[in-house]
């Protein structure tokens, strides 16, 4: 008899939209299938943990059935397409953003039957129509953008050398760490609020491998700026360049992060435009980035409200009196409202009747979700990834440990006089990287059991990466390894600066001698 071997499947949500069907259906099969939890992940999808292999089709079949789908969630192919999760009605750059995700997802999506042939024995399910232009861009073929002759003109054969991860945002909008990702683009419209083209950004990435010198956390660089008409070409272009010649001999070393690192930025971008069939025009000012999270009631703009909440680790779920997973159902299943998953694993519910905010607010108090104002800051900008027990790749604890952890940095601080103090701190079982620690002012990647290397001083936007402070820390030594670490930037720092950006200014070989003189 075969063992119960146990899954994670994880859903295509592009813009982390999740309609309240796909919701209920999600909820039922994590208690019906899985481990009676949902979690939400960094890239704005959900996550179903625990599901049997011998339920494996039921579950798959079930979503697809009710407007979702779990296509290219994982695998050497173009992930979940992220945008900011804001709703709003009445800022035509968020909606755009909504659209070109959703649209740049369907562009790189296989065409292969595959997927429902094995999961829906070949029933062509298919959950929303796509835009014409994108059918057309995606069988255009400029300068071998597209592989002849294959059922997949985009992906050829042999898909890609790794996963490949976009974004599409929206000009200061920094919720979905732009600088993360493999391909960014950034709505551009004018006065009017009319689409005018994209900044392109290209070759971040974060996943590296410990002791392997080679394997880095990389930004993304700006590329240029693309004309509305031509941006599904740039995006082939971008995608074809890594396709053939993204290293495929040797995984770690296969994301486009790489090819960019060893060719240059000019040579990728000469390469670029060979496929795009034009040279590529300079970027267009922006704003300064910013890390927004939408929690707490808002006006969408069309006369409704949305209400972001927070999630601690993405994990929806009710134990003891704290009832999350059961409000959620009930306020869903009540009012028939939508959720837009965050990057930063948080849900937002939007549609919201202003008739029904007391109503809804009232199943939440009940349930003792917290509300964002009596939320500790720490955990509001804090994130975990999975780690143990259910991530193969994990070497130490992150989201089950990342309570207690906070809870003793935040008693660290006020024993140092920083009562009120908060950072962006990010925890992962491995370094591969999922909580996206190394833009984090603080972090502990794992490093073996109950031990961790410390990254800190990236910015508090996600503009500039962590360096590391310590190679091992073990978990235990917390207290005593900050206490002066903390001390330091309380006298130390200028008006307002935060902790990331002391780190930064002051540099970590400063605060290593601090901690040695004291
Ligand atoms: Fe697993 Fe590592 Fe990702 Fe955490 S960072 S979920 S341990 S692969």
């Amino acid at each position: 008899q075969e063992k119960d071997y146990s899954m994670m499947l994880r859903t295509r949500t592009p813009g982390g939209f999740v309609p309240p069907q796909l919701y209920l259906t999600l909820d039922r099969l994590s208690d019906q299938y899985g481990n009676h939890t949902l979690r939400i992940t960094t890239r704005q999808a959900f996550q179903l943990h625990g599901i049997l292999k011998k339920n494996l089709k039921q579950t798959i079949a079930e979503i697809v059935h009710n407007l979702g789908s779990t296509l290219t969630a994982c695998g050497d192919v173009n992930r979940n397409v992220m945008s900011p999760a804001a709703p709003y009605r009445n800022r035509p750059e968020y909606d755009l953003a909504r659209t070109y995700a959703n649209n740049v997802a369907d562009l790189l999506t296989p065409q292969s039957g595959a997927y429902y042939e094995i999961w829906l024995d070949g029933e062509k399910a298919v959950s929303g129509e796509e835009d014409p232009e994108v059918v057309a861009a995606r069988k255009r073929t400029i300068n071998g953008s597209n592989v002849e002759g294959s059922i997949e003109p985009i992906y050829g054969s042999h898909y890609l050398p790794r996963k490949f991860k976009i974004c599409v945002t929206v000009p200061g909008d920094n919720s979905v760490d732009l600088f993360s990702q493999d391909l960014t683009l950034v709505v551009l419209t004018n006065a009017q609020g009319e689409l005018e083209g994209f900044n392109v950004l290209a070759g971040g990435g974060l996943g590296r491998t410990h002791n392997k010198e080679e394997t880095f956390p990389r930004l993304a660089d700006p590329i240029g700026y693309v004309d509305k008409a031509d941006v599904y070409d740039m995006v082939k272009a971008i995608v074809a360049t890594q396709r053939d010649y993204g290293d495929r001999s040797d995984r770690r070393h296969a994301r486009m992060k790489y090819l960019i690192a060893d060719w240059g930025l000019e040579r990728f971008c000469a390469k670029v435009e060979e496929y795009f069939g034009q040279a590529i025009a300079p970027s267009k000012p922006l704003p300064e980035w910013k890390y927004l999270d939408f929690l707490g009631w808002h006006p969408q703009g069309d006369g409704k409200l949305f209400l972001g909440l927070s999630i601690q680790n993405g994990r929806i779920k009710d134990e003891g009196g704290f009832k999350l997973k059961s409000a959620l159902k009930r306020i869903v299943e009540r009012f028939n409202l939508p959720i837009m998953l965050t990057p930063s694993q948080d849900a937002i519910l939007f549609d919201i009747d202003p008739a029904d905010k007391s109503k809804i607010q009232g199943i939440l108090d009940r349930a003792k979700v917290a509300r964002p104002k009596k939320l500790d800051s720490l955990v509001r900008y804090s994130m975990a990834c999975p780690a143990l027990p259910t991530c193969g790749l994990a070497t130490a604890e992150s989201e089950r440990v990342m309570p207690s952890i906070l809870s003793r940095v935040r008693s660290l601080l006020d024993q140092v006089g920083l009562p009120d103090e908060h950072f962006f701190l990010r925890m992962t079982g491995c370094p591969n990287g999922c909580a996206r620690p190394y833009l984090a002012e603080l972090a502990f990647v794992g490093n073996g059991p109950n031990t961790y290397q410390v990254w800190m001083g990236a910015a508090p936007n996600q503009t500039r990466l962590a360096k590391v402070y310590l190679e091992k820390l073990n978990i235990d030594d917390l207290e005593t390894t900050f206490e002066p670490v903390f001390t330091y930037f309380k006298q130390d720092r200028k008006p307002g600066e935060s902790f990331g950006d002391f780190c930064d200014r002051v540099g970590l070989d400063a605060i290593h001698q601090y901690v040695a003189a004291h």
